[in-house]
């Protein structure tokens, strides 16, 4: 049987618990545990995040940094994050390949298409750290852009809300959930949700962007099993 390939950008938001604001193990362990269930159906790719450390605009800006050296520091956060994301995946089961986009060979491999090939030849899940490996762009962006790299039949973003909104639901009650949006209706609006860089490269390749929930019970399973789950971008 063909499995699915899937791309899910995971922020680091995900290794901090909500409650003490303090890193925490328990959501990337539900991950891994999601992945190997779907496993004989379905090749993960992971994008993660460096929001729990470090994002450039966020931190660097308030520090009054350079913003490309900001961006550097974000970069970095996502390395650390992928490391306690492979540790954990491999407690869990889950054979993992760790690659870096920003040189640092001790931490993960290279990315080329030789190093991804190996990787998905073994089974293993892919997880993408050091974003692009360059400054002003997004781990969004680098979502996608590894979603092509891998041929991803989809690009799942796992957030914290259960769809794309008019409007963010968390600060406006009459904000809507929209199942399906186009390409050219998430550039033209403000969703967001994704950074614009990100939805003009998924138009070009016509990558399906999913959006949903991380952290509700379950997300990744019923995002492969039910065709309505989040909303989407085609
Ligand atoms: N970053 C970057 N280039 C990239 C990807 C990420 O410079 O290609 C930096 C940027 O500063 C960003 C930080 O890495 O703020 C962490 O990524 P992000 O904010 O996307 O993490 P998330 O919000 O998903 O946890």
């Amino acid at each position: 049987m063909n499995k699915k390939r899937i791309l899910l950008k995971v922020t680091g938001e995900i290794l901090i618990d909500k409650k003490t604001a303090l890193l925490c193990d328990k959501g990337v362990r539900f991950i891994a545990q999601q992945i190997k269930y779907l496993s004989e159906t379905h090749y993960f790719g992971i994008v993660i995040g460096g929001g729990n450390f470090f994002r450039g605009s966020k931190h660097g800006t308030k520090l009054g940094i350079t913003p490309s050296v900001g961006d550097q520091i974000g970069m970095l956060a996502t390395m650390m994050n992928g490391l306690i994301i492979k540790d954990l995946f491999e407690q869990e089961g889950v054979s993992a390949s760790l690659f870096c986009a920003v040189p640092a060979p001790e931490v993960g491999a290279p990315i080329s298409q030789q190093t991804i090939k190996t990787a998905l030849d073994k089974g293993n899940c892919l997880i993408f750290s050091g974003g692009t490996g360059n400054p002003f762009f997004t781990t969004d962006t680098t979502a996608i852009l590894r979603g092509l790299q891998i041929e991803a039949q989809e690009v799942w973003k796992g957030t914290h809300i259960d769809g794309i909104y008019t409007a963010d639901p968390r600060k406006d009650v009459h904000a809507q959930l929209l199942k399906h949006v186009t390409y050219q209706e998430a550039l033209k609006s403000e969703l967001r949700i994704m950074d614009a860089t990100a939805f003009a490269l998924a138009k070009e390749h016509h990558l399906k962007i999913r959006v949903f929930d991380i952290f509700k019970e379950n997300s990744l399973v019923y995002a492969a099993t039910h065709e309505d789950f989040g909303s989407t971008v085609e």
